[in-house]
């Protein structure tokens, strides 16, 4: 009997390991078959040129409205209109907010929906201090190296700026466009977006616009994501995070500090706090999370290939690997993150009340609402006040990645980067794609700029910086884009594989 059972054991297990293997093998990322093709011969030099002079207006975007320096942001707006006189020729322009340019460029087929593209040209400040650290001075556009350095060279003057080195170059050619375009220059993404990005689009709303496709500043092209991985990996943000603040309290008798009682206003709000992180809100590796590592899947160390084609298997290993990694754990779930902590006045005094708060970045599977009844549930003193406060947004929705926009984005990506795997992936961060989503469902975040894992310290950090070479690509993938994307969607260009 013994023995019959350990033969059945075995049975099971070397089934289960032909399984493993099998969808192992059988794992496969296909090509499509889209180029070579001939690139364009725009003056690369001069391109390089005018992204160094973009760079050099300080267009800050302050949290005190007070310190706008109106003569930057005039300036900029002054040398749009010298670099790209075509753009301002042939397209009609307004200003919105006064400093947010809106652009719309005819197509002949009206009944196309038109599509949208934009960016914007504000920059963080650049931290008191650590001037001084940058290899070139953050507005000196200095080109160098190889790079193109300077404050805004990744978020988001190169997208911006090359945006319109497409639409220039492009009407130098002579091409009219079959969809008629909007391109949007924002001037206060960085704060929010709330005169430029949402003036815009409830501009075209109350205009009646529909957009067939939006592309905004979004994901990179991330080299040596993973180790033991060659290839760089495309990312097209199609879903971003929502975000709500929730303000915990607590009020307690206060009183002196030489004979405290067990339960102090700041010792429960601190269990509160750690009762929150201990309960993750969950995540779980599938769709979007999934699909993102799908490209890459054939190129891992067998054990890493095995565990992504045995799901069913391996998931949980696999989720509590991700959860351990910062930027991947926030891919896979909702977040939280204290970042204020509010009690005592005096070193001898309990405090009557305690407050945090904590930050929570919401995965397209949570809602505001759900995030709000996690957080009641994870802490177990009844007296604790939960509270969401200030505004607060719903993650977005997730784009079809069936749709035919989204593969006219690969297809420009393929064209211009030869071989590349794609995925579609979630934008951890915040964009001014979040005012659009009255206007379409197809809304794409990326900027094909080549970044290694040391570049994510650049964005809004010291030595901010764009490759020479990979800034040329960026337009070259910009003119593609705007091949793709300004024909009608219903002649299809030739079908890609996903
Ligand atoms: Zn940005």
């Amino acid at each position: 009997m013994v023995k019959r059972g350990l033969l059945g054991l075995l049975g099971i297990i070397i089934f289960i390991a032909a399984v493993v293997v099998i969808r192992t093998i059988n794992l496969s990322y296909d090509m499509p078959d889209v180029g070579p093709i001939e690139l364009h011969d725009f003056d690369e030099e001069a391109a390089v040129e005018r992204l160094s002079q973009a760079l050099q207006f300080p267009t800050i975007s302050y949290d005190n409205p007070d310190e706008f320096d109106e003569e930057a942001f005039e300036g900029f707006i002054e040398w749009m209109a010298e670099a790209f006189p075509r753009v301002h020729e042939e397209l009609e322009m307004e200003r919105v907010s006064d400093y947010t340019l809106l652009f719309r460029w005819e197509g002949t087929n009206d009944a196309l929906d038109p599509g949208m593209m934009m960016g914007h040209y504000d920059v963080v400040p650049v931290e008191e201090g650590t001037e001084e650290e940058w290899t070139y001075p953050p507005y000196s556009g200095e080109v160098a190296e190889g790079f193109i350095w300077g404050r805004g060279a990744l978020d988001d003057k190169s997208g911006t700026i090359s945006t319109f080195e497409g639409v220039e170059y492009m009407l130098e050619k002579g091409y009219t466009p079959e969809r008629t375009m909007y391109f949007a220059a924002n001037h206060d993404e960085e704060v929010g977006g709330l005169r430029g990005a949402l003036q815009v689009a409830q501009l075209l709303e109350r205009r009646g616009v529909e957009l067939a496709f939006l592309v905004d500043e979004g994901l990179p092209i991330a080299e040596e994501i993973i180790e033991g991985i060659e290839s760089p990996l495309a990312m097209i943000g199609v879903a971003e995070k929502g975000q709500v603040n929730i303000q915990l309290g607590i009020t307690r008798e206060g009183g002196h500090a030489s004979m405290p009682p067990r339960m102090t206003a700041i010792g429960d709000l601190a269990e509160a706090v750690g009762e929150v992180r201990d309960n993750q809100m969950p995540g779980r590796f599938a769709d979007l999370v999934q699909a993102t590592f799908d490209p890459i899947s054939v190129e891992l160390p067998f054990i890493y290939r095995a565990a992504l084609a045995n799901l069913w298997l391996s998931r949980p290993i696999i989720q509590r690997q991700l959860s351990r990694i910062p930027h991947t754990n926030a891919a896979l779930r909702t977040t939280a993150a204290p970042t204020m902590f509010e009690a005592g006045i005096k070193s001898n005094v309990l405090p009557a009340r305690a407050e945090a708060n904590i930050n929570f970045r919401i995965h397209p599977n949570d809602s505001v609402e759900d995030v709000v009844a996690h957080v009641e549930n994870a802490i177990s003193n009844p007296d604790i006040e939960v509270e969401p406060w200030g505004r607060w947004r719903e993650a977005s929705r997730v784009s079809d990645t069936e749709a035919e926009p989204y593969q006219r984005v690969k297809k420009s990506i393929w064209e211009v980067f030869d071989e590349i795997p794609i995925a579609p992936s979630i934008f951890v961060a915040a964009s001014d794609t979040r005012h659009f989503v009255g206007l379409t469902d197809n809304i794409y975040r990326l900027r094909p700029i080549r970044a290694r894992p040391d570049d994510r310290g650049r964005i809004h950090g010291t030595d901010e910086r764009v490759g020479v070479d990979n800034y040329i690509e960026m337009v070259q993938f910009q003119i593609r884009a705007l091949h793709n994307l300004t024909t009608s969607f219903e002649e299809s260009v030739e079908m890609l594989v996903d």
